[in-house]
């Protein structure tokens, strides 16, 4: 990842505190075009009951609806937390490109788990075991700790 990506990453994580903010699990995520611009952009809203709200899925279902393959496959998406699997395979099945996170999913589960928080229904598992032709970098030591912040706040509220 080059140094020129970590503002993407940043505004993951401020999507990240702004959905902490509204009452909801601390994850943010942006979709960043081939040339370096932000088409899309959103936050976990699972606390409205429908825990398949999380950034990830949202953003693969715009890529779909308002991008061509070829867009797609030259897209990045920036998260402040290595998707899950659901969410994995919806950026496979549409296409999209590269994956930059911030923690990866075995860092978030270590956290939750020193946290005391119940495991998930869904595995834990990296990208690549769930879609292993996408390129996916990560973990981003610069912004892990506020990412752990964030989680510890949520579920210590
Ligand atoms: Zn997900």
């Amino acid at each position: 990842m080059k140094d020129t990506e970590l503002p993407y990453l940043r505004r993951c994580v401020e999507l990240a505190a702004e959905a902490l903010e509204a009452g909801d699990e601390p994850f943010g995520s942006v979709l960043v075009s081939a040339d370096g611009e932000i088409l899309a952009e959103d936050h976990n809203r699972v606390a409205s009951g429908d825990r398949t709200r999380h950034p990830e899925f949202e953003l693969a279902r715009w890529a779909a609806a308002h991008m061509t393959p070829e867009e797609r496959a030259a897209a990045t998406v920036y998260t402040s937390g290595e998707h899950c699997p659901m969410c994995a395979a919806a950026h496979a099945w549409v296409g999209l490109g590269r994956i930059v996170y911030v923690a990866s999913s075995e860092q978030l589960a270590q956290w939750l788990t020193e946290l005391g928080v119940p495991a998930p229904p869904v595995r834990t598992l990296p990208v690549n075991e769930v879609a292993p032709g996408v390129v996916v970098e990560g973990p981003v030591p610069e912004l892990t700790e506020r990412v752990r912040q964030l989680h510890s706040r949520f579920h210590r509220s």
